[in-house]
C-alpha cells in the first residue's frame, strides 16, 4: 500500500425540507441528521447502518475508524473519492437503546428510498449485515453468503462487503474487504 492519509469527505447537506425529521422518534436522542458524505453524483453508493461521528468531543472534524478503513481500501483498489458516496439506513446516529427494526424501516421508507431514486447510482455497495439485511429486505442473508458477486436488488446492481469496523476488529478480513471493493472497482470505466 502506498502512502495514504484519510480525510473527512465533504458532507452532503441534509435537504432543508427534512432536516428536522421526527418520523421515528430517534431525534429525541439529540444527534443531528447526516444525509451522506462524498460525491452525490458518484457511480457507487455505499450503504452503512448509520453515520459515525464526524466531529470529536471538542467539535473538531475527525475521521473515525470506520471511515479510515473504508478510505484506505478504496484507495488501495484505485478508486477515487469522487467515485463514491456514503449514506446510511438511519440518518441519525443512535446513542442509546431504540427499537431497531421499526426505526430502520421508517427511516428507509422516509428517506433512503427517495434518495436512491433521485441519485440513481450505478452500483450499491452494502457494508455489514445490518445494511445487507435491510437493503435486501431479508433477515436471513448475510455478507458471508452474498459477497463476491452482484445481485439485482430494488432495481440496483448491488454487492456487499464486511463492515469496516468489523474489518478493523478482525484484520484477517481486510484482504476480503479489498477483494470486494476490487469487484466493484473493476466495473468503473475509468479503471478498466
Ligand atoms: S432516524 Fe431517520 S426517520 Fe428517524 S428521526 Fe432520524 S432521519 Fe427521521
Amino acid at each position: 500500500m502506498n502512502s495514504f492519509c484519510p480525510i473527512a469527505w465533504p458532507e452532503d447537506p441534509t435537504p432543508e425540507s427534512v432536516k428536522n425529521c421526527e418520523e421515528c422518534g430517534l431525534y429525541k436522542q439529540g444527534t443531528r441528521m447526516i444525509w451522506g458524505e462524498g460525491n452525490p453524483n458518484a457511480p457507487i453508493m455505499i450503504l452503512l447502518d448509520n453515520p459515525g461521528a464526524r466531529e470529536n468531543r471538542e467539535g473538531q472534524p475527525f475521521v473515525c475508524g470506520t471511515r479510515d478503513t473504508l478510505q484506505r481500501a478504496i484507495h488501495e483498489v484505485g478508486l477515487h473519492q469522487d467515485d463514491v458516496y456514503a449514506t446510511y439506513i438511519l440518518k441519525r446516529r443512535p446513542i442509546r437503546a431504540y427499537d431497531k427494526e421499526k426505526t430502520r424501516q421508517i427511516c428507509m421508507q422516509t428517506h433512503l428510498d427517495g434518495q436512491l431514486q433521485k441519485q440513481n447510482p450505478s452500483y450499491v455497495l452494502c457494508l455489514g449485515n445490518v445494511a445487507v439485511q435491510h437493503f435486501f429486505q431479508n433477515p436471513d442473508v448475510d455478507v458471508k453468503s452474498l459477497r463476491g458477486r452482484f445481485h439485482h436488488v430494488n432495481g440496483f446492481q448491488t454487492t456487499v462487503a464486511y463492515h469496516p469496523l468489523a474489518v478493523r476488529r478482525r484484520p484477517n478480513l481486510y484482504q476480503l474487504f479489498v477483494e470486494d471493493l476490487q469487484l466493484i472497482a473493476s466495473h468503473i470505466t475509468r479503471l478498466k
